[in-house]
Parts: structure tokens; C-alpha cells; sequence
């Protein structure tokens, strides 16, 4: 693996200095985990460990058709597949704080709580500006609490419809390429095909573009010629172009395209799994647990790198997730490095009903293996990025609801 925190570490841990492992080191091991778990915080549940996880794979999608929107998918890179495809995020919602760029859509999880008829369809969102500068700017940013305006490079929204809706069937899709949405999306940008196109070219009138800059990059990268085309055809023969779910996108910069795939962690639990052909493996399963033991051997008393040691231990059990859902009470995210977590009190409150938030799901960095980021030192880079969401997935007068996302940074800046 060229990128992300795995291949970072194994790098890290064949420079470290080895001691001779003893055999009780399974033992060992686990005291460790827990006293990391009990120091931790607050109520020290002892289920902790306890609690089912859902992991996320990257999947090439099986079907055109499988990651539209009707099919409510879960998917990472491409354009979003918008749950409400009518009122979108608008605005500055849209924007990189920092640069002021449209953002880049990184994944979408479909995680509906079926307790409430208000959630029935549910799909958090999370979108981010791919420049690194301003990953490093968000990092102070993402401690403001209200009333100070905190400025994000990093946002996620939260969506929710009830069984009954204006935009699909009550009943569930087929999936065999025949469902439709009940009704169209609002036009998006043709250049991006991630935010709302309110912007129409003045020549054909047929392009839309969420920002005019998008519309100028799209204008160089071939419109202008297919521009004077779409001016000669008839304008009947694109008005339903628009949404049978998919918006032409122009540009070749979003991050690739996957379907996520769902599993439960505990299946990985057996070495069964070693067996069930992990040829595929980011990371030999053996190697890390090597390099592991080595490390809790020398690092006893560094809670970073101890805490460091059961992420890795978590992540080769899978090596290739990246991501961790559960939103059962008490959750909490597994952080890479004990410094740069966020604590209980301060993830803030729901800016809707003002009630708490709560660990939904966190993603890993082996997402930038499967996005292709190169390894240098500008590129993106993170160890995990945790979203919290209002524990009651609340209802307000607006769409996409705006959730708080934590940004924990790359190992690299572990002293
Ligand atoms: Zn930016
Ligand atoms: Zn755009
Ligand atoms: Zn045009
Ligand atoms: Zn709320």
C-alpha cells in the first residue's frame, strides 16, 4: 500500500529500535487495550469492546444503474447520490471555507433508523475540499464552538424521508435496472455533478453549473464545441437529460467511483479470516501483528503509540475498511493516536434541536488508497475522520442538515 497510515507505519515500525518478545505477549496485549479503554473517559463500560461494528469495503460497482439514487446506495467517490435530489445544500454550505472552492464529495453512508417513521430513508453525507492546505487550516477551526462560526474544509450533512415521500416508491426497489425515481432531481452542475446548477449557460441554455467557475473550466474542457452542437439540436431531445437519475459530469477531478459494501466486524474475528482469501490484503495480517507486538513491547508508556497499536490491531483484522459504523449508545470512534481525540464534552451539541450528538461512524485513510492520493507531503492526508450526529437524527426546516465531523491528523505529526 502506497498510501495512508499503513504503509506510513510500517515504515515507522521497521525503524523503531526491537525488543525480544516474550510469549505471555497476548496476554500482555489486551491488559493494554483495556487500560487504554478505562483511562479514556467517563463512564468506563466494561461492553465497550463489545459493541458491534459495521465496517465499510470499496467495490467497483456491479451495475450502471446501482449507485443511483433510487437505489439508495452507500458509495464513495463520483458524484453524490442525493437523497432529497431536490432541496439541496446551498450557499456557502457548498464551499470550502478556506479557499472558497466548491467541495468534493468523499462518501455517502444510507443508514436509516427504522424506530422512526421520520428516518425511514436516512443518508449522512460527507464532502471535503481536496486541498491539504486547508485540511491544516481546519484543524484549529474544528474547536470552535458556537457562537464563534467555525470555518470547515471538512463538512457532512444528514438526510432524512419518511416511508412516504415525493421522490420515491413506498415499496422497496427491484434492483434489476427497471426502478425509476418517482420524480426528477434539480438540474446539477455539469461540470461537478455534485451541487445544485443554477447557474445556466447563456448560449445553450442547456448546460448548468454550480458556480462560474466550474461553468469556465467546463467551457475550455470541450463545451465550447458542444455548446454550438446542443444549439443546433432540437431542445426536446434533452429535456428529460436532466434526471433519469444521472447528470452528465464533466469533470475528470472527482475521486473515483465505489460502491460500499457492508460486513459485520465480528466476522472477522475467527482466523477463519485469514483463510477466507485476503489475497488482496493492504497489509499482511502477520506483518502487522509482528510489527505490533514489537511496538507495545517498546512503547508501554506512550499513550500515542499505544494507542496506535490497537487501531492497527483493529484494522488488520480487515485491512482494507474505510469505514467504522455504529451508532449503538455509547459507541465511540477507535482513534489512531490518544492526542487529537475529542473527548465526550466536546463534541457539540445538535445546531437544530440542541440536543446531544452522538459517535455515528469514522472513515479510515486507506479511502485515499482507493482514491488514488499520492503519498507526497502536500497531499491529503488524515488518521481518521469521525462524524457525530444528532442523537435523535432530529427533524428542522431544512434539508441536509449540517453534522459535526472531527478530523483527527496523519501519524506524521506524532511527535
Ligand atoms: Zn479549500
Ligand atoms: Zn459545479
Ligand atoms: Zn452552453
Ligand atoms: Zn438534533
Amino acid at each position: 500500500m502506497e498510501s495512508g497510515a499503513n504503509g506510513d507505519s510500517i515504515e515507522k515500525l521497521q525503524g523503531l529500535q526491537i525488543t525480544p518478545l516474550d510469549d505471555d505477549d497476548e496476554e500482555e496485549r489486551e491488559m493494554v487495550a483495556y487500560e487504554y479503554e478505562d483511562d479514556d473517559e467517563d463512564d468506563g463500560e466494561d461492553e465497550e469492546e463489545q459493541k458491534p461494528v459495521t465496517l465499510g469495503f470499496l467495490e467497483k460497482p456491479k451495475n450502471r444503474w446501482s449507485l443511483l439514487r433510487h437505489l439508495f446506495p452507500s458509495k464513495a467517490g463520483g458524484p453524490p447520490a442525493w437523497l432529497d435530489p431536490i432541496n439541496l445544500p446551498t450557499g456557502r454550505s457548498c464551499l470550502c471555507d478556506m479557499c472558497g472552492e466548491p467541495l468534493q464529495f468523499v462518501l455517502q453512508v444510507y443508514a436509516p433508523i427504522i424506530e422512526k417513521e421520520s428516518t425511514f430513508h436516512r443518508t449522512l453525507f460527507l464532502f471535503m475540499c481536496p486541498s491539504m492546505a486547508c485540511l491544516r487550516r481546519d484543524q484549529h477551526e474544528q474547536w470552535k464552538r458556537p457562537p464563534e462560526k467555525a470555518s470547515r474544509s471538512v463538512k457532512v450533512f444528514r438526510c432524512q424521508l419518511p416511508r412516504s415521500n415525493p421522490y420515491y416508491s413506498s415499496e422497496p426497489p427491484k434492483c434489476n435496472g427497471t426502478d425509476k425515481p418517482s420524480g426528477p432531481g434539480v438540474s446539477l452542475c455539469n461540470w461537478c455533478g455534485t451541487w445544485k446548477g443554477d447557474k445556466v449557460c447563456s448560449s445553450c441554455r442547456r448546460a448548468h453549473y454550480c458556480q462560474q467557475k466550474h461553468q469556465v473550466t467546463h467551457w475550455r474542457s470541450g463545451h465550447k464545441v458542444e455548446c454550438q452542437q446542443l444549439n443546433l439540436s432540437s431542445p426536446s431531445s434533452d429535456s428529460n437529460l436532466a434526471d433519469a437519475g444521472t447528470t452528465s459530469v464533466a469533470s475528470n477531478s472527482l475521486w473515483p467511483e465505489y460502491e460500499m459494501i457492508n460486513e459485520d466486524e465480528s466476522e472477522y474475528d475467527t482466523e477463519m479470516s485469514e483463510v477466507n482469501g485476503q489475497t488482496n490484503a493492504l497489509v499482511s495480517k502477520t506483518g502487522v501483528d509482528d510489527t505490533m507486538k514489537s511496538l507495545l513491547d517498546s512503547f508501554e508508556g506512550d499513550s500515542d503509540r499505544r494507542s496506535w497499536a490497537t487501531f492497527q490491531e483493529h484494522l488488520a483484522k480487515a485491512p482494507e475498511q474505510v469505514l467504522r459504523y455504529c451508532r449503538s449508545a455509547g459507541a465511540k470512534a477507535l482513534w489512531p493516536t490518544s492526542s487529537g481525540q475529542l473527548s465526550k464534552a466536546d463534541i457539540p451539541k445538535c445546531s437544530y434541536c440542541g440536543g446531544p450528538r452522538c459517535f455515528e461512524f469514522q472513515i479510515l485513510p486507506q479511502l485515499l488508497f482507493y482514491f488514488g492520493v499520492s503519498n507526497d507531503v502536500d497531499s491529503l492526508d488524515w488518521a481518521t475522520m469521525v462524524v457525530y450526529t444528532c442523537e435523535s437524527s432530529c427533524e428542522a426546516n431544512v434539508s441536509y442538515k449540517e453534522e459535526f465531523v472531527w478530523v483527527q491528523h496523519s501519524l506524521s505529526s506524532v511527535p
